[in-house]
């Protein structure tokens, strides 16, 4: 159970705000999830609100309400700076720092509105906020945006917000099977579904909506980019732009494939390089007590969380990979010892 408190922040919005919500670059269901979710509720409480995020979000999360009402930061600059100047409360959902804002940081950071950031990852950097409502003890920001909405007793969870929420854990937690080992989360689902979701049909619109290419992609990157080292029980996955190409790739299509690596028996840590024009976007992922998050930080400009992180590389994708490997080496002793 997290522990955090939010009736600081309840005075704040009993009049009429113009209030900003942004999620970080590359939004997955959990920041779009818990921003669409108070996107509703402010706008039923009167509020005038509206969603900014830094780029383009994926495909299979179109079929949310109020999704069409979003603005693009990367295509639609000059409406969105006006905004990020008139807001009167803005807020960080999802993220831990104005930096993961890509693009709109400058736009944020210089902003005179009231900050408010609502997230779950490691070390936030506060100083940038007048309220931080952070936890690493939750499964996701959906999560903690139903506390928001329901503490101070008079919130009330349509069936669109729920949607909306459930949308975010189920994400954030690979359909429920990790960073949600304790009953809280499930409670508050419980709380969801007498809102009236159809858990069955937010799940097929979300994984069921693969391309044949992207399953081919799939296919591929399992059968031939496959590496598993077995001494340091990891295992990852390589793709260039080139590979990307050939497969028609769309964003949000190495979505989740991190996972399969770590699916293999034994396994501890897993990781997926995908070559971009700039640079190589890493995602990585861990069972029991080795962090991704302090491995990502230190080596890979990045961060998240303990068990799931991701980061950046600066250098061509073979040189990653080298320098991926080598980093194992120096971290043997901790990929063999933890459970
Ligand atoms: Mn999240």
């Amino acid at each position: 159970m997290n522990n955090i408190d939010f009736s600081g922040i309840y005075p704040v919005l009993i009049s009429p705000k113009r209030i900003l919500l942004t999620s970080h670059t590359n939004p997955d269901g959990d920041a779009l999830g818990a921003c669409l979710a108070l996107y509703h509720f402010f706008k039923a409480s009167g509020h005038e609100v509206i969603v900014i995020v830094p780029d383009h979000f994926p495909d299979f999360l179109t079929w949310m309400k109020g999704q069409d009402e979003i603005l693009n930061y990367k295509t639609d600059k000059p409406k969105c700076d006006r905004l990020f100047k008139n807001a009167e409360i803005l807020f960080s959902i999802d993220y831990n720092a104005p930096s993961r804002l890509g693009d709109a940081e400058q736009a944020f950071i210089t902003s005179s509105g009231i900050k408010i950031l609502i997230d779950h990852h490691a070390e936030p950097e506060s100083r940038f906020y007048d309220h931080v409502f952070s936890t690493i003890k939750t499964s996701s920001t959906s999560e903690l945006v139903y506390f928001f909405i329901t503490g101070n007793g008079e919130g009330r969870i349509t069936k669109t917000i729920a949607e909306c929420l459930y949308t975010g854990i189920m994400t954030d937690t690979g359909s429920f099977s990790y960073a949600c080992n304790s009953e809280t989360t499930f409670r508050v689902v419980a709380e969801l579904y007498k809102a009236g979701i159809d858990s069955v049909m937010i799940n097929r619109l979300v994984y069921s909506t693969f391309s044949e290419q992207r399953l081919r992609l799939l296919g591929y990157a399992l059968s031939e980019k496959l590496k598993v080292i077995y001494p340091f029980a990891t295992a990852y996955i390589s793709l260039s732009k080139e590979e990307l190409t050939r497969f028609d790739f769309r964003v949000g299509d190495t979505e989740g494939l991190v996972n399969y690596a770590l699916s293999i028996k034994g396994m501890k840590f897993a990781a997926i390089f995908v070559e971009k024009d700039d640079k190589v976007r890493v995602s990585f992922r861990s069972v029991g007590e080795f962090s991704v998050n302090d491995f990502a930080r230190k080596h890979f400009e990045g961060g998240g969380h303990k068990n799931a992180a991701g980061g950046d590389s600066f250098i061509s994708l073979s040189d990653t990979l080298e320098k991926f490997e080598y980093l194992l080496t120096e971290y043997k002793a901790d990929l063999m010892n933890n459970a």
